[in-house]
């Protein structure tokens, strides 16, 4: 039961309630019908019999019958008895082979042949002539057999009337839950397309499950304007950020260039301009996603030659990589062309890169490589660097995720990866990670190249 679909479950509950209760109610109405038809057969065979009565008259001296004292009608069969009991006129019905006693006025049930009769007598005295006996016959077994017909016929019925009610009720709850399936791919075209404009959308009515898909559509929007209202306020934050943090970066870079600071100063002002930059980057990333969410963040793509530019990107982390003990090596098929916004390339790539590097290892590398497969290009980072946990490996996506914060410092803010994630699937493409923890990681990505 507990797999059945709700349309099935209501379906079969109403389809064996139906049934039951046209078996109960068909049950009563045979019984009853079948009392009515006895009462009415045996109320027929004594009309028929009392009526006889007129067909038989004396005429000198001998019993003249008429003829329709022949006739069956309302197959009740007549007949006539000397006082003694002798068969004098009359029908009777085939295969009846008895001669029960006569009983004046009462009516007699008896077997005969496999057959159930009805017997009605009556005694009359005929003038000049003397008594004889009226006798109406009539079968029972024949009377039921009608009704069993009709009952036969309800045996065939009531299957099929239990088909047409089931798929006439499976239509029908169908029809009903349709607007919870309406609901039910509304949260799923959510989840998938992260799209909250997305609405169920039901034309207005007054049940409960049109109430609910309303309720359903007016959580949605507040949701949506909730959402919008956080993302305004993030790009807004980020954007009146960037201003005082370019100009403390701008006012230390021209501090260092004094040849007479003193050294403590200069340290102290190294750490700042250090700090300053990892939050300009911060900015420039939550700028960026809060752009996307907007569907305001701008990919110019253009013809490029990313061969050159990921072998560039490459290069320019190696004075990073270097403090580090770090090599950075490369393997990039040259002259691949494709279609890609240069500055989210280069972002991507740094991101991916500069992560290598801050979680590789003394003395290791990260590789950098680049190939073309079909009409896809493909590219990896790898590193053998501390890697991830896999418990971990699905949340680096997230915004502000960091796996371990204590072991990355300050300048990472969880939210490179995301930004890399955005830009891949902004290309039309999509980007994995394998890692082994203690041993390194590997960033592939790939995009279609037109
Ligand atoms: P962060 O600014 O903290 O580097 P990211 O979004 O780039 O943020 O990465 C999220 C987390 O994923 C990092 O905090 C780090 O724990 C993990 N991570 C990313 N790249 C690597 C890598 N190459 N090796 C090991 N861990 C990594």
């Amino acid at each position: 039961m507990k797999r059945w679909s709700l349309k099935v479950k209501l379906t079969v509950l109403y389809t064996f309630f139906m049934t039951l209760v046209t078996c109960f109610a068909l049950g009563i109405l045979f019984s009853l019908s079948n009392q009515e038809l006895l009462s009415s057969v045996q109320s027929e065979l004594k009309h028929q019999v009392e009526e006889s009565l007129e067909e038989v008259e004396e005429d000198h001296g001998r019993l003249k019958v008429d003829s329709d004292f022949y006739d069956l009608e309302d197959s009740v069969y007549l007949s006539l008895y000397s006082e003694n009991g002798d068969f004098l006129y009359g029908r009777l019905p085939y295969g009846y082979d008895v001669l029960p006693r006569f009983q004046e006025g009462q009516i007699q049930t008896i077997r005969n042949n496999r057959e159930e009769w009805y017997i009605y007598d009556i005694s009359h005295q005929i003038e000049n002539y003397g008594k004889v006996y009226f006798r109406g016959i009539i079968s029972v077994t024949r009377a039921e057999n009608s009704m069993a017909i009709t009952l036969r016929f309800a045996a065939i019925l009531l299957p099929l009337m239990v088909v047409l009610t089931g798929i006439i009720g499976y239509r029908f709850t169908r029809r009903t839950l349709l607007p919870v399936v309406r609901i039910t791919d509304t949260v799923q075209k959510i989840r998938r397309d992260e799209d909250l404009s997305q609405r169920v959308g039901l034309e207005k009515g007054k049940d409960e499950i049109y109430r609910l898909s309303q309720t359903f559509d007016e959580m949605l929007e507040e949701l949506e304007e909730a959402f919008k209202r956080e993302q305004q306020f993030t790009s807004d934050v980020s954007h009146e950020l960037r201003t005082p943090v370019t100009v403390i970066l701008a006012q230390c870079e021209s501090i260092l260039q004094d040849p007479e600071l003193d050294s403590r100063h200069r340290e102290q002002l190294q750490v700042i301009e250090k700090k300053a930059g990892a939050m300009a980057r911060m900015i420039s990333q939550l700028l960026l996603l809060s752009r996307a969410d907007q569907g305001r963040q701008q990919v110019q793509k253009e013809r490029l030659n990313l061969s050159e530019l990921t072998q560039m990107a490459a290069e320019e982390q190696e004075i990073l990589a270097e403090e580090k003990d770090i090599r950075i090596l490369t393997d990039i098929q040259p002259e691949i062309y494709a279609r890609a916004d240069e500055s989210l390339y280069i972002r991507m790539l740094d991101n991916l890169i500069s992560n290598g590097v801050s979680y590789g290892k003394k003395g290791g590398y990260v590789k950098v490589s680049l190939r073309e497969e079909g009409n896809m290009v493909k590219g990896t980072v790898e590193d053998n660097g501390i890697g991830i946990p896999e418990k971990s490996l699905e949340k680096i996506w997230e915004r502000f995720y960091r796996v371990d914060a204590s072991r990355t410092g300050q300048e990472h803010s969880g939210l490179g990866l995301s930004m890399v994630k955005w830009i891949v699937q902004a290309h039309g493409g999509e980007i994995t990670v394998e890692s082994r923890e203690g041993k390194g990681s590997r960033f592939t990505f790939r995009f279609p190249k037109a």
